[in-house]
């Protein structure tokens, strides 16, 4: 068996649509693909499945936690919930809002306003910082993406805003009334020290989250056994993603997760 339980399509800020990344998932020899993509399930109506892959209902949502962007994926969902699809609802408005602040952001830079190329780029999918990315380099802005984020868009820069989003027990609750297990998504990403990432878990933990992705695409082997024991410390599930966005990314590459540590109890033997 072989799971992937964090990825995304075309659906959010993924390159390929739900059913290229199910064929890439068989091709790769995932069994198990949950498809998690920012605030959307709009890639599971219709979708066949190929024989050979169990699909698993997950999304991934942002959230805020003291002010902080913190990533939850939802596992094992069911993704007609009413309360599941009130907060999309909600997230969806919130991105909205968000997408007019980063361009109002920019402008204050000096940039000309890129909303609506934003817009225009995520082609109706939900627009997200990738997509502002994209309308930077067409505008000629900047040269490319990484230019763009690293400039602009990037974590603790001027378009990175997060105060749109809901402080992470609200979401955790969504989660929890659509039959899912809330799991905090890339742990190492946030680059907090150790004490404010049990500082996190232990809120995550008193709110209902249940899991932790202790496999996050291609990672070092200590960061690895430092999740593994914080999963312990915590009694989390572990879980493991890619985090899969395109190919040609071969860190995360669709199924290109290291097994998960014989310690840790896995997210799947909840269902
Ligand atoms: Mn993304
Ligand atoms: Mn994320
Ligand atoms: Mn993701």
């Amino acid at each position: 068996m072989k799971f992937d339980l964090h990825c995304h399509t075309n659906v959010s800020d993924g390159q390929l649509s739900p059913a290229q990344l199910l064929e890439r998932a068989a091709a790769q020899g995932v069994t198990h693909l949950a498809i998690t993509d920012h605030d959307t399930v709009n890639a599971y109506p219709d979708l066949d499945c190929p024989v050979g892959i169990t699909l698993i209902p997950g999304i991934e949502l942002s959230t805020q936690w003291r002010n902080r962007g913190v990533h939850i994926v939802g596992l094992n969902i069911d993704v007609d919930n009413p309360v599941l699809q009130t907060g999309i609802l909600q997230q969806q408005a919130a991105r909205a809002q968000r997408a007019r602040k980063i361009a109002a952001r920019l402008v204050k830079q000096g940039l000309p306003d890129v909303h609506d190329e934003a817009l225009a780029a995520a082609g109706g999918s939900n627009v997200g910082r990738p997509h502002f990315a994209q309308a930077l380099v067409a505008q000629a802005l900047v040269p490319d993406i990484s230019a763009a984020f690293k400039k602009y868009l990037g974590d603790g820069k001027v378009g990175d805003v997060r105060d749109v989003w809901p402080d992470h027990d609200v979401v955790i609750e969504w989660i929890r009334a659509a039959g899912g297990i809330a799991v905090l998504a890339h742990p190492e990403h946030y680059k907090f020290t150790r004490t404010k990432l049990c500082e996190l878990l232990r809120d995550f933990v008193a709110a209902g989250g249940t899991g932790i992705e202790v496999i996050s695409g291609k990672q070092e082997e200590k960061i690895t056994r430092k999740l593994a024991t914080l999963a312990d410390d915590f009694g989390l599930l572990a879980s493991v993603g890619s985090d899969f966005h395109r190919p040609g990314t071969s860190w995360s590459e669709l199924g290109c997760c290291a097994p998960l540590p014989a310690q840790c109890q896995p997210v799947w033997s909840q269902w």
